[in-house]
């Protein structure tokens, strides 16, 4: 009998570990951790977990419903049910930018199409590269003058949310690559970010830097934390120098300033 009961003791153990770091907030990236044998569900998709047991997933800047999480194992299953806090965004005004920046034009238009393209293949990647656990650094020291999930209107117009941060510093300043990873993409002159580096960490998660000056690395290259990448510019939709850092994670953005880690 207290063999027995041992054993039941172990096998709801297995199913029931999970470790999750992370704010259930709106625009947070979760890094769970549980037993890599486990199958992870979130929102009923099923989520790519490593040899080491960890998986992640973002929380959208919009999201209100709860968020379930499921592991399962052996036809076991236990429901995780959180709570996803609200939060308030703020309203950017930006003025001052190139008419045909904000407003632009059919050829314009077109090129916008094929390089949002090369985006989107980038952002969705999902390798088994295992950085996206790992923690993320500031890229650039500098005056953070833009924040996550802000309300735009740029020159009058409301346009959609800005989802990076933006980092004030002098053009040319050294940016050193937050997380280690694979370059996506690394392009001069893209219409809305100008010079522009896209790396991936795994699992789906990407970072994207943007209005580069100098660009140190070309696609396929693999980049290691705290490598330098590029140089800080005001290339692309942009009236100063400054960089953008971006996070997503398969596609949904994520906040840099809840997943960088605090010194
Ligand atoms: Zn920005």
């Amino acid at each position: 009998m207290i063999r027995f009961l041992f054993v039941l003791i172990f096998i709801t153990n297995q199913v029931s570990a999970l470790e999750l770091k992370g704010n259930f907030e709106q625009g947070s990236l979760i890094i769970g951790k549980t037993n890599p044998s486990n199958e992870i569900y979130v929102d009923q998709k099923k989520l790519k977990v490593s040899k080491e047991g960890y998986f992640i997933f973002g929380i959208s800047r919009d999201r209100k419903k709860n968020i379930i999480i499921s592991i399962n194992k052996d036809n076991k299953a236990r429901e995780v049910i959180k709570v996803v806090k609200s939060r308030k965004f703020k309203v950017q005004k930006i003025d001052g930018l190139s008419k045909r920046k904000v407003s632009p034009n059919d050829e314009d238009m077109k090129r916008i199409r094929k390089e949002g393209k090369l985006i989107a293949k980038a952002k969705n990647v999902n390798s088994d590269l295992s950085f996206f656990f790992k923690d993320f650094i500031r890229p650039v020291d500098g005056i953070t003058t833009g924040v996550f999930g802000s309300q735009r209107i740029l020159n009058g117009k409301p346009r959609r949310p800005h989802y990076g941060i933006d980092i004030a510093a002098p053009k040319g300043t050294k940016i050193k690559n937050s997380n280690s990873g694979n370059v996506l993409l690394a392009a001069n002159n893209l219409f809305f970010t100008g010079g522009t580096i896209i790396i991936e960490h795994g699992h789906g998660l990407i970072s994207i830097y943007s209005h580069l000056e100098k660009i140190f690395v070309k696609k396929g290259d693999f980049v290691k934390k705290g490598e330098l990448i590029a140089t800080v510019g005001s290339t692309g939709r942009s009236t100063g120098p400054h960089l953008d850092f971006r996070l997503y994670c398969r596609n949904i953005p994520v906040d840099p300033d809840l997943v960088i880690k605090k010194n």
